[in-house]
């Protein structure tokens, strides 16, 4: 796991009284990894980016600026590239034999976090249950998983369980899963299925476990949370509504540009967070136009 110290400039932010960062926040150690690989890479010019590589435009938009290529929908058609790319999210043994069969040499940066919920799945099927992925329908990752599988079934929230026919099934969470949905999907598993054998992995993510937490002990000291990250980042997304679901007023931002000072009014104390895809300077961003909305604005007491 790692955690995230922010630059000189963001640690001066976080001593404003005002501005209470999350314990642990920000790139998680697979991001970090797929990146590092991306940077040592001489020529993007013959890469594909098979999938998307993170939900995060900034990150995205330095790789077009390298000449990398992306093909975001990582299951159709074959890149031109000689080299193709599997992103932190992996892909299906199905999809990378595919690639192999087309001569694509492939550079895999697949977290490893997430070749457990694979191999999880795969487990699971072998024991001869039907496989459910707790996840969203449609992400890079839970395809990834699903497509290795026979007839698998996803399911987002609880009220999508119904009867199932197998006797057994098995249950694993795409990686970045809140731990309390994914407790209240296997809950309703198990009640619309009795009499089936029902086994559940839990194959969440440590550092998506350790950001949540994070913001669940921030949530009680602060007025409003400020979340950053990619609009379509699963896990970035969840750190918003988890600080909804106690009523504490969120704005996710992508980048500091998207801050505006207006939301941030009647907010004494706000907490900051961010998804496992944001750059750490992104953050330091953030941090740095809050503090300088804080500065800007009269003096109160900060409460203790
Ligand atoms: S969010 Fe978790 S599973 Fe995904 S890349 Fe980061 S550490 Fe790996």
């Amino acid at each position: 796991m790692q955690s995230y110290g922010g630059t000189p400039g963001a640690r001066q932010a976080r001593c404003t009284r005002q501005i209470l960062w999350a314990e642990e926040l920000g790139m998680c150690f697979g991001v970090r990894d797929a990146l590092r690989v991306l940077g040592e890479i001489a020529r993007p010019a013959e890469v594909t980016i098979h999938g998307e590589l993170v939900h995060n435009p900034e990150v995205l938009r330095a790789l077009d600026r390298r000449g990398f290529h992306r093909s975001p929908e990582a299951t159709r058609g074959v890149p031109a590239t000689p080299v193709v790319l599997v992103t932190a999210h992996g892909i299906s043994d199905r999809e990378r034999a595919r690639l192999a069969a087309a001569g694509k040499t492939l550079v895999d940066t697949t977290c490893p976090l997430v070749r457990t919920v694979h191999a999880a799945a795969r487990q699971l099927a072998a024991e001869g249950r039907r496989v459910i992925v707790v996840g969203r329908r449609g992400h890079v990752e839970v395809r990834g998983i699903t497509e290795d599988l026979r007839d698998p079934i996803v399911l987002e929230a609880p009220g999508e369980a119904r009867p199932w026919p197998e006797p057994r099934l098995g249950i694993v969470c795409q990686s970045t899963t809140p731990p309390a949905l994914a407790l209240e999907v296997v809950a309703a598993v198990r009640a619309t299925n009795p009499g089936t054998d029902v086994r559940f992995v839990d194959t969440i993510c440590s550092p998506t476990r350790a950001r949540l937490a994070a913001v669940q002990a921030l949530l009680p000291h602060i007025d409003m949370l400020v979340v950053v990250g990619g609009a379509a980042s699963n896990n970035t997304r969840q750190l918003a509504l988890a600080a909804a679901a106690r009523s504490v007023r969120a704005v996710h931002v992508e980048t500091a540009a998207d801050l505006d000072p207006a939301t941030l009014a009647g907010a004494e104390r706000i907490g900051l967070t961010a998804g496992t895809s944001t750059l750490p300077a992104t953050v330091d961003a953030v941090a740095a136009r809050l503090a300088a909305f804080a500065a800007a604005r009269a003096p109160t007491a900060a409460r203790t």
